[in-house]
């Protein structure tokens, strides 16, 4: 019936509208495991078991070699940050380690320090926000309520701010060269313009012997049927389903786009080692048959 059909029209409204007012990053987590039916969290879980925060080889337990210093480039609503803690504390018992989420998104910060507040107050205590671009960490500030009247005046498709956001009144500290353990970065270094600027950065604010380690989408062409398969799901689902439940859909073509343009393993491998890391064997290990995969240089 008429009114029936309005029924329905309206309740989808409701929820587009509820859609596009729904902060940023929760649409945000919920899309991560519709896109990627939730395997993001599996390599997120391997990616942060690989580095195995707060364990020492030497000692087979906690590191003795005193506290650890672990940098999350954008770090978004604090999925790895949050996982680099409890691996850390939790597992390792090693209360030591600390974590910086640093994001250039000001509202993703703002979540991801809601959602921090069910970590135990140990790991809270451990926890620290600063708003920077990843290719400049020399600028670096915490955390700013949001919203605020520095709030920036246009963003991207993907949500990335104006480099206007960045008032140099306020932009007052540097994170120091030299200063960090553990470089992590997921899923965020695709979204970089500038990424030999970033490589350049994580290298320099990395203490010697230090790791830089990398999630991100990568190139799935070994397996030339599960790749087709991989690429019409990418190219026609994801934008559907941006559409349909972020009512979105120009973001998640960016997003795919994206993905499409980020070097392969390969390639980004030699970046890595152009920035002055040094890698162990290929440098990469995929994931899931390449359609993410692991990056890590160390500083020498
Ligand atoms: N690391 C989180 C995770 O794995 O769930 C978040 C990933 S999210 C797809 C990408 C993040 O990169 C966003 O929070 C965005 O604000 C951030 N980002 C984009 N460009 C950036 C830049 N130049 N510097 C720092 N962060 C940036």
């Amino acid at each position: 019936t008429h009114f029936g059909y309005e029924t329905v029209t309206e309740s989808e409204k409701r929820e587009r509208v509820a859609g596009v007012f729904t902060s940023v990053a929760e649409s945000y987590d919920r899309m991560n495991d519709l896109m990627s039916f939730g395997w993001h969290r599996v390599w997120k879980d391997h990616f942060v078991a690989s580095l195995n925060p707060g364990f020492s080889p030497l000692t087979a337990g906690p590191d003795p070699r005193g506290p650890q210093h672990i940098l999350d480039i954008a770090g978004g609503t604090g999925d790895i940050a949050f996982r680099m803690l409890h691996t850390a504390h939790v597992l390792n018992a090693n209360p030591a380690v600390r974590v910086t989420i640093s994001d250039i998104n000001r509202a993703m910060l703002t979540v991801g320090k809601q959602r921090s507040t069910t970590l135990p107050a140990s790991q809270q205590a451990a926890l620290s926000f600063v708003e920077a671009n990843a290719e400049n960490l020399s600028q670096t500030r915490p955390l700013h309520p949001y919203p605020s009247p520095l709030e920036p005046t246009s963003t991207d498709a993907h949500g990335r701010q104006e480099q206007a956001f960045f008032d140099p009144a306020t932009a007052t500290s540097s994170i120091p060269s030299n200063s960090v353990d553990l470089y992590t970065v997921a899923f965020g270094i695709r979204n970089f313009s500038n990424i030999p600027a970033a490589l350049r950065e994580a290298h320099r604010v990395l203490k010697p012997g230090g790791v830089f380690a990398c999630l991100e989408f990568s190139k799935a062409d070994r397996f030339p049927l599960f790749n087709a398969v991989y690429k019409e799901w990418s190219f026609r689902a994801i934008p559907l389903i941006g559409q349909l439940v972020a009512a979105d859909r120009d973001s998640y073509q960016y997003l795919v786009e994206s993905i499409e343009r980020f070097p392969s393993q390969r390639d980004f491998r030699d970046m890595i080692v152009d920035a002055g890391f040094v890698v162990a064997g290929e440098g990469y290990e995929d994931l899931t048959g390449g359609v993410a995969a692991i990056h890590k240089g160390m500083k020498p």
